[in-house]
Protein backbone atom coordinates (compact mmCIF):
# COMPACT_ATOMS: atom_id res chain seq x y z
CA UNK A 1 0.00 0.00 0.00
CA UNK A 2 2.63 1.94 0.81
CA UNK A 3 3.90 2.62 -3.06
CA UNK A 4 0.84 3.31 -5.02
CA UNK A 5 2.27 3.59 -8.02
CA UNK A 6 4.32 0.25 -8.45
CA UNK A 7 0.67 -0.89 -10.16
CA UNK A 8 0.91 0.98 -13.50
CA UNK A 9 2.11 -0.60 -16.52
CA UNK A 10 4.93 1.62 -17.32
CA UNK A 11 6.10 1.02 -13.84
CA UNK A 12 6.01 -2.51 -14.11
CA UNK A 13 7.69 -2.90 -17.48
CA UNK A 14 10.36 -0.52 -15.94
CA UNK A 15 11.11 -2.65 -13.27
CA UNK A 16 11.08 -5.65 -14.77
CA UNK A 17 13.37 -4.13 -17.57
CA UNK A 18 16.69 -4.46 -15.99
CA UNK A 19 15.59 -8.59 -15.29
CA UNK A 20 14.70 -9.71 -18.33
CA UNK A 21 14.67 -6.74 -20.92
CA UNK A 22 11.82 -4.53 -22.33
CA UNK A 23 11.24 -7.06 -25.20
CA UNK A 24 10.01 -9.91 -22.85
CA UNK A 25 8.63 -7.83 -19.94
CA UNK A 26 6.26 -6.43 -22.55
CA UNK A 27 5.41 -9.90 -24.19
CA UNK A 28 4.72 -11.54 -20.65
CA UNK A 29 2.92 -8.60 -19.67
CA UNK A 30 0.31 -8.48 -22.68
CA UNK A 31 -0.38 -11.66 -22.23
CA UNK A 32 -1.26 -11.65 -18.86
CA UNK A 33 -3.61 -8.77 -19.75
CA UNK A 34 -4.67 -10.25 -23.06
CA UNK A 35 -4.14 -7.22 -24.63
CA UNK A 36 -2.16 -7.04 -27.95
CA UNK A 37 1.40 -4.89 -26.82
CA UNK A 38 0.51 -1.79 -28.80
CA UNK A 39 -1.84 -1.43 -25.67
CA UNK A 40 0.84 -1.30 -22.90
CA UNK A 41 2.69 2.23 -24.71
CA UNK A 42 -0.59 3.42 -25.31
CA UNK A 43 -1.82 3.10 -21.77
CA UNK A 44 1.17 3.29 -19.74
CA UNK A 45 -0.37 4.75 -16.89
CA UNK A 46 -3.20 2.24 -16.58
CA UNK A 47 -3.48 0.32 -13.09
CA UNK A 48 -3.32 -3.03 -13.08
CA UNK A 49 -5.29 -5.50 -10.55
CA UNK A 50 -3.01 -7.28 -7.56
CA UNK A 51 -3.83 -10.25 -9.34
CA UNK A 52 -2.04 -9.34 -12.54
CA UNK A 53 0.92 -7.92 -11.09
CA UNK A 54 1.81 -10.70 -8.53
CA UNK A 55 1.03 -12.93 -11.70
CA UNK A 56 3.75 -10.37 -13.73
CA UNK A 57 6.12 -10.97 -10.49
CA UNK A 58 5.60 -14.66 -10.92
CA UNK A 59 6.37 -14.89 -14.75
CA UNK A 60 9.77 -12.65 -14.24
CA UNK A 61 10.94 -14.74 -11.79
CA UNK A 62 10.42 -18.07 -13.83
CA UNK A 63 12.03 -16.53 -16.53
CA UNK A 64 14.92 -14.92 -14.66
CA UNK A 65 15.74 -18.85 -13.54
CA UNK A 66 15.48 -19.75 -17.21
CA UNK A 67 12.51 -20.47 -18.06
CA UNK A 68 11.41 -19.74 -22.05
CA UNK A 69 9.08 -17.20 -22.70
CA UNK A 70 6.38 -19.62 -25.08
CA UNK A 71 6.12 -22.32 -22.12
CA UNK A 72 5.00 -18.94 -19.76
CA UNK A 73 2.89 -17.86 -22.62
CA UNK A 74 1.69 -21.19 -24.18
CA UNK A 75 2.45 -20.03 -27.58
CA UNK A 76 4.61 -19.95 -30.54
CA UNK A 77 5.15 -18.38 -33.78
CA UNK A 78 6.11 -20.69 -36.48
CA UNK A 79 5.72 -19.87 -40.13
CA UNK A 80 3.17 -16.95 -39.74
CA UNK A 81 1.00 -19.17 -37.44
CA UNK A 82 0.64 -19.51 -34.00
CA UNK A 83 1.23 -22.74 -32.12
CA UNK A 84 -0.07 -23.60 -28.44
CA UNK A 85 2.85 -25.44 -26.38
CA UNK A 86 4.04 -26.74 -23.50
CA UNK A 87 6.91 -28.58 -21.80
CA UNK A 88 5.99 -32.05 -23.46
CA UNK A 89 6.83 -30.59 -26.55
CA UNK A 90 9.97 -28.83 -28.02
CA UNK A 91 9.43 -25.04 -28.87
CA UNK A 92 9.45 -24.55 -32.83
CA UNK A 93 12.50 -22.87 -34.15
CA UNK A 94 12.90 -20.55 -36.72
CA UNK A 95 15.66 -23.04 -38.17
CA UNK A 96 12.99 -25.59 -38.82
CA UNK A 97 11.47 -22.73 -41.01
CA UNK A 98 14.12 -23.95 -43.59
CA UNK A 99 13.14 -27.59 -43.63
CA UNK A 100 9.75 -26.10 -44.48
CA UNK A 101 10.96 -24.12 -47.43
CA UNK A 102 13.18 -26.58 -49.44
CA UNK A 103 10.58 -29.14 -48.37
CA UNK A 104 7.41 -26.32 -50.72
CA UNK A 105 10.56 -26.50 -53.32
CA UNK A 106 10.44 -29.74 -54.00
CA UNK A 107 7.19 -31.05 -53.11
CA UNK A 108 5.13 -32.66 -56.09
CA UNK A 109 1.65 -31.84 -56.37
CA UNK A 110 -0.78 -33.61 -53.92
CA UNK A 111 1.96 -35.17 -52.03
CA UNK A 112 1.82 -38.04 -49.31
CA UNK A 113 3.76 -36.46 -46.33
CA UNK A 114 5.17 -37.95 -42.98
CA UNK A 115 6.98 -36.03 -40.04
CA UNK A 116 8.55 -37.87 -37.69
CA UNK A 117 8.48 -36.81 -34.30
CA UNK A 118 6.06 -34.24 -34.52
CA UNK A 119 6.58 -32.80 -31.48
CA UNK A 120 4.03 -29.67 -31.69
CA UNK A 121 3.16 -30.65 -34.96
CA UNK A 122 4.77 -27.52 -36.60
CA UNK A 123 6.12 -29.54 -39.31
CA UNK A 124 3.31 -31.42 -40.30
CA UNK A 125 0.71 -28.19 -39.92
CA UNK A 126 2.50 -26.20 -41.82
CA UNK A 127 2.99 -28.17 -44.85
CA UNK A 128 -0.42 -29.35 -44.46
CA UNK A 129 -1.50 -25.47 -44.79
CA UNK A 130 0.71 -24.89 -47.32
CA UNK A 131 0.25 -27.68 -49.65
CA UNK A 132 -3.75 -27.79 -49.69
CA UNK A 133 -3.39 -30.87 -51.04
CA UNK A 134 -1.40 -32.84 -49.49
CA UNK A 135 -2.34 -36.21 -47.21
CA UNK A 136 -0.17 -35.37 -44.34
CA UNK A 137 0.98 -38.03 -41.50
CA UNK A 138 2.34 -37.21 -38.27
CA UNK A 139 3.86 -39.77 -35.61
CA UNK A 140 5.24 -38.79 -31.97
CA UNK A 141 6.51 -41.21 -29.44
CA UNK A 142 4.95 -39.07 -26.65
CA UNK A 143 1.03 -39.54 -26.15
CA UNK A 144 2.00 -36.29 -24.76
CA UNK A 145 3.13 -34.05 -27.38
CA UNK A 146 0.61 -35.82 -29.85
CA UNK A 147 -1.82 -34.20 -27.47
CA UNK A 148 -0.74 -30.83 -28.17
CA UNK A 149 -0.34 -31.27 -32.21
CA UNK A 150 -4.01 -32.25 -32.61
CA UNK A 151 -5.06 -29.20 -30.25
CA UNK A 152 -2.66 -26.96 -32.78
CA UNK A 153 -3.67 -29.42 -35.87
CA UNK A 154 -7.79 -28.59 -34.62
CA UNK A 155 -7.06 -24.43 -33.89
CA UNK A 156 -5.49 -24.16 -37.41
CA UNK A 157 -8.17 -26.44 -39.01
CA UNK A 158 -5.05 -28.39 -40.73
CA UNK A 159 -6.39 -32.48 -41.15
CA UNK A 160 -3.92 -34.53 -40.43
CA UNK A 161 -3.09 -38.30 -39.22
CA UNK A 162 -1.85 -38.97 -35.92
CA UNK A 163 -0.10 -42.39 -35.13
CA UNK A 164 1.92 -42.89 -32.24
CA UNK A 165 5.17 -44.84 -31.94
CA UNK A 166 8.98 -44.37 -32.01
CA UNK A 167 10.12 -43.60 -35.41
CA UNK A 168 9.06 -46.14 -38.58
CA UNK A 169 7.49 -48.07 -35.90
CA UNK A 170 4.52 -46.11 -35.83
CA UNK A 171 3.59 -46.64 -39.17
CA UNK A 172 1.82 -49.79 -41.29
CA UNK A 173 4.47 -51.35 -43.13
CA UNK A 174 3.11 -51.16 -46.39
CA UNK A 175 2.84 -47.23 -46.67
CA UNK A 176 5.29 -45.10 -48.54
CA UNK A 177 5.45 -41.38 -49.09
CA UNK A 178 6.71 -38.77 -51.32
CA UNK A 179 7.93 -36.51 -48.43
CA UNK A 180 9.24 -37.81 -45.44
CA UNK A 181 10.02 -35.21 -42.87
CA UNK A 182 11.72 -34.89 -39.07
CA UNK A 183 13.41 -32.21 -36.63
CA UNK A 184 14.48 -35.53 -34.75
CA UNK A 185 16.76 -34.97 -31.04
CA UNK A 186 19.94 -34.54 -32.33
CA UNK A 187 22.07 -32.82 -29.94
CA UNK A 188 24.82 -34.64 -28.39
CA UNK A 189 24.66 -36.34 -24.83
CA UNK A 190 27.61 -34.26 -23.75
CA UNK A 191 26.94 -30.84 -25.14
CA UNK A 192 27.05 -27.99 -23.15
CA UNK A 193 24.09 -26.00 -24.98
CA UNK A 194 21.86 -29.05 -23.22
CA UNK A 195 22.16 -27.22 -19.85
CA UNK A 196 20.85 -24.11 -21.12
CA UNK A 197 17.84 -26.26 -22.08
CA UNK A 198 16.59 -27.87 -19.45
CA UNK A 199 13.47 -27.04 -19.19
CA UNK A 200 12.36 -28.76 -22.48
CA UNK A 201 11.77 -32.31 -23.01
CA UNK A 202 15.04 -33.87 -23.02
CA UNK A 203 13.84 -36.65 -25.59
CA UNK A 204 13.17 -34.13 -28.01
CA UNK A 205 17.02 -32.54 -28.09
CA UNK A 206 18.78 -35.44 -27.51
CA UNK A 207 19.30 -39.13 -28.52
CA UNK A 208 21.26 -39.60 -25.19
CA UNK A 209 24.21 -40.43 -27.48
CA UNK A 210 26.22 -39.02 -30.43
CA UNK A 211 23.57 -37.01 -31.70
CA UNK A 212 23.38 -39.34 -34.69
CA UNK A 213 21.56 -42.31 -33.86
CA UNK A 214 17.84 -41.00 -34.66
CA UNK A 215 18.64 -39.41 -37.82
CA UNK A 216 20.77 -42.73 -38.77
CA UNK A 217 16.59 -44.63 -38.15
CA UNK A 218 15.18 -42.31 -40.04
CA UNK A 219 17.90 -42.79 -43.22
CA UNK A 220 18.00 -46.34 -42.65
CA UNK A 221 14.43 -47.20 -43.69
CA UNK A 222 13.58 -44.08 -46.05
CA UNK A 223 14.50 -45.99 -49.45
CA UNK A 224 11.91 -48.54 -48.75
CA UNK A 225 9.32 -45.91 -47.25
CA UNK A 226 9.85 -43.48 -50.64
CA UNK A 227 8.00 -43.25 -53.32
CA UNK A 228 9.59 -43.14 -56.69
CA UNK A 229 11.45 -39.44 -57.00
CA UNK A 230 10.46 -38.58 -52.98
CA UNK A 231 12.50 -36.78 -51.00
CA UNK A 232 13.90 -37.16 -47.31
CA UNK A 233 14.57 -33.61 -45.07
CA UNK A 234 15.95 -34.08 -41.74
CA UNK A 235 16.87 -31.00 -39.56
CA UNK A 236 20.06 -31.29 -37.55
CA UNK A 237 23.00 -29.79 -35.79
CA UNK A 238 25.54 -27.39 -37.80
CA UNK A 239 28.77 -29.70 -37.23
CA UNK A 240 26.45 -33.13 -38.61
CA UNK A 241 26.17 -32.29 -42.51
CA UNK A 242 29.17 -33.74 -43.63
CA UNK A 243 27.78 -36.67 -41.39
CA UNK A 244 24.15 -36.98 -41.99
CA UNK A 245 24.93 -36.58 -45.84
CA UNK A 246 26.55 -40.02 -45.61
CA UNK A 247 24.12 -41.60 -43.53
CA UNK A 248 22.14 -40.27 -46.48
CA UNK A 249 24.21 -41.90 -49.30
CA UNK A 250 24.52 -45.04 -47.41
CA UNK A 251 20.72 -45.03 -47.02
CA UNK A 252 20.69 -45.62 -51.23
CA UNK A 253 19.72 -41.70 -51.46
CA UNK A 254 20.70 -39.43 -54.17
CA UNK A 255 21.08 -35.68 -55.10
CA UNK A 256 22.37 -35.36 -51.43
CA UNK A 257 22.66 -31.59 -50.21
CA UNK A 258 22.80 -29.96 -47.25
CA UNK A 259 21.01 -26.55 -46.37
CA UNK A 260 21.91 -23.68 -44.79
CA UNK A 261 19.61 -21.99 -41.86
CA UNK A 262 19.99 -17.87 -41.86
CA UNK A 263 22.27 -18.19 -39.11
CA UNK A 264 24.81 -19.74 -41.84
CA UNK A 265 24.99 -23.17 -40.37
CA UNK A 266 24.76 -26.53 -41.95
CA UNK A 267 20.59 -27.09 -40.82
CA UNK A 268 19.41 -29.45 -43.09
CA UNK A 269 20.06 -32.35 -45.35
CA UNK A 270 17.67 -33.79 -48.49
CA UNK A 271 18.34 -36.56 -50.64
CA UNK A 272 16.06 -38.10 -53.24
CA UNK A 273 15.09 -41.59 -54.45
CA UNK A 274 15.89 -41.84 -57.75
N1 LIG B 1 8.89 -31.46 -35.13
C1 LIG B 1 8.90 -30.64 -33.97
C2 LIG B 1 9.67 -29.37 -34.24
O1 LIG B 1 10.32 -29.25 -35.23
C3 LIG B 1 9.49 -31.39 -32.78
C4 LIG B 1 10.92 -31.72 -32.94
C5 LIG B 1 11.49 -32.45 -31.74
O2 LIG B 1 10.83 -32.63 -30.72
N2 LIG B 1 12.72 -32.84 -31.85
O3 LIG B 1 9.64 -28.44 -33.48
Amino acid sequence: MTDVKRNTIRALIAEATPKIGRFEASILLAHIIEKPKEYLIAHDEAELEDSAVMTFDLYVSMRVDGMPVPYLTGKQEFFGRHFVVDENVLIPRPDTEVLIEQALIVTPKNPRVIDLGTGSGCIAITIAKECPGADVTATDFSERALDIAKKNAENLDAKIRFLQGSWWNAVPNDETFDLILSNPPYIRSDDEHLANLQYEPQTALTDGANGLTCLETIAHDALARLNQGGWLLVEHGWDQGPDVAALFRQAGLAAVRTVKDYGGNDRVTMGRKA
